[in-house]
């Protein structure tokens, strides 16, 4: 993303933000609340539309059309604080939902797919149960995989762990985990400072919707460059 701004009414939420993620990089995003963070990665895949700079993924431009907004979020997995699956359907069919719509895959091949990926997520037995029948830990394991099974380019997590009991944390940490070291692009909004040290090739402090600082995790934490980031890394550490 080249110079993006975005407002909402009079409030100015992303400040001339630049940001170039490689492919295979995993990058850690935190900072404040209410710095936009979650407004920065929901513009990734146009949740939320900019208003001025240029949003690429894969060399195709978020604009306006409907259809290169389709094409973008095909190759875009999100996984959210509050899991956001669909409380009516099973996790099968959670899971099967966008590949057979969106991708027109066959049932049966969109089943053998939905099962792998809650194989790798290690749920494949609650594949016939329904999003309120399990934690919050299982259910954020199924949205990760509901979006592995679109076959991403790249993941965008907000918070994936914040809304959890502690004791859930780290099963879905873990996930993440192991989904970074195959190498899969991942953008991530965290406060878990251990995570970003582990995983992240970059860490990003944001503050008053501008990117403050940029930097290897080592750097990032051992020697940040702004005070406003010492400052936050004071208070969250
Ligand atoms: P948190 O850590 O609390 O999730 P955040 O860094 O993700 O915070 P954002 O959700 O990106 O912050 O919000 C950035 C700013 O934009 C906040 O001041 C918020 O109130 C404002 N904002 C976000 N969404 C909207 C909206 N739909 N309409 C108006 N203002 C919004
Ligand atoms: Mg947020």
């Amino acid at each position: 993303m080249i110079g993006v701004n975005k407002w909402f009414g009079a409030y100015h939420a992303l400040r001339d933000i630049d940001l170039t993620v490689e492919q295979g990089e995993r990058i850690v995003i935190c900072g404040p609340s209410g710095s936009g963070k979650s407004t920065l990665i929901r513009c990734i895949n146009r949740l939320e539309a900019h208003q001025t700079g240029r949003i690429f993924v894969e060399g195709t431009e978020l604009t306006a059309d409907l259809r290169r907004i389709d094409e973008v979020r095909r190759e875009v997995g999100m996984v959210f604080q509050h899991f956001n699956l669909f409380p009516h359907l099973t996790i099968l069919e959670n899971c099967t939902l966008a590949p057979i719509h969106v991708r027109k895959m066959e049932q049966a091949e969109a089943q053998a797919l939905a099962l792998h990926y809650l194989g790798k997520v290690q749920i494949p037995e609650q594949a016939d149960k329904y999003p309120g029948q399990l934690s919050g830990g299982q259910q954020q394991r199924v949205a990760i995989a509901r979006a592995l099974c679109m076959n991403p380019k790249i993941m965008l997590f907000d918070e994936p762990t914040s809304s959890l009991d502690p004791e859930m944390v780290k099963e879905v940490l873990e996930t993440i985990i192991a989904l970074a070291k195959e190498g899969m692009t991942m953008l991530c909004v965290t406060h878990e400072m251990g995570f970003a040290r582990q995983v992240a090739d970059r860490v990003i402090f944001m503050d008053a919707g501008a990117i403050v600082e940029i930097n290897r995790p080592e750097a990032f934490f051992a020697n940040p460059r702004h005070e406003r980031t010492r400052l936050f890394l004071g208070q969250i550490l």
